[in-house]
């Protein structure tokens, strides 16, 4: 039992059929195709529920369509807009800053290049790989917790961070689902492999996953 590249594409064919759901930051690229939106809902996001970061979202895209108007903004009314994404405070900071260094060094705009976009102040692989293929639509890789634990319990990669899952990825997932594979993964994560207490016994790849790690297959 295992999961490589001989049945990958089986494995997303039958999450494909199951997982309609996407995230918030997915559905805003697609509706707005604003690459600003697309970072700025994306730093929301982190350790957030889709649903409120998709009611934050839309709160402070209401007043805010580019990043000057973001520096208009006062600290507490930005914390006030973004209230209760997780980490607000610091999140309402990072926006700002953010913020004034794409004004400084960008003219405004969200660079299309994943090495600048890794030089912006509190922008990690994660965030740059997912503005890449969502607002660029070019290949990157976001590997978040969900993909990160998920592909090492199929033992398609056998690594210890998400930074050496994403190098692992692109050595062996074939790129077609490079993009697609985060919203699959964020999705099947929150729902069936959750990070606690799995639900194998319910799971339409149990019967290939050698469930690598899981103490109970619930
Ligand atoms: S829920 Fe269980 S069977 Fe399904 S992918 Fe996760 S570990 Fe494998």
């Amino acid at each position: 039992m295992t999961i490589d590249n001989s049945n990958i594409d089986t494995i997303v064919s039958i999450l494909e059929k199951r997982i309609k759901r996407e995230a918030y930051v997915t559905k805003i690229s697609k509706k707005d195709k604003d690459p600003f939106k697309v970072l700025v809902s994306t730093v929301l996001s982190s350790r957030t529920k889709d649903e409120i970061t998709e009611e934050a979202s839309e709160r402070l895209f209401s007043v805010v369509k580019k990043p000057e108007d973001i520096l208009k903004l006062s600290l507490s009314r930005l914390e006030n807009l973004i209230y209760p994404v997780g980490f607000y405070k610091v999140k309402a900071k990072r926006l700002k800053e953010l913020s004034d260094y794409l004004i400084k060094k960008y003219d405004g705009k969200v660079p299309d290049d994943l090495e600048e976009l890794l030089k912006l102040p509190g922008v990690g692989r994660k965030t740059a790989n997912l503005v890449i293929t969502l607002a660029f639509n070019k290949y990157g890789i976001c590997v978040d917790t969900h993909v990160h634990r998920i592909v090492n319990r199929w033992g398609y990669v056998r690594t210890k961070s998400p930074v050496e899952t994403e190098v692992a990825l692109r050595k062996k997932l074939p790129k077609k689902y490079w993009k697609k594979i985060n919203n699959l993964l964020v999705v099947f994560g929150k729902s069936v492999c959750k990070p606690v207490r799995p639900m194998c016994s319910s799971c339409a790849i149990s019967n290939y996953c050698p469930k690598i790690g899981v103490k109970v297959h619930s």
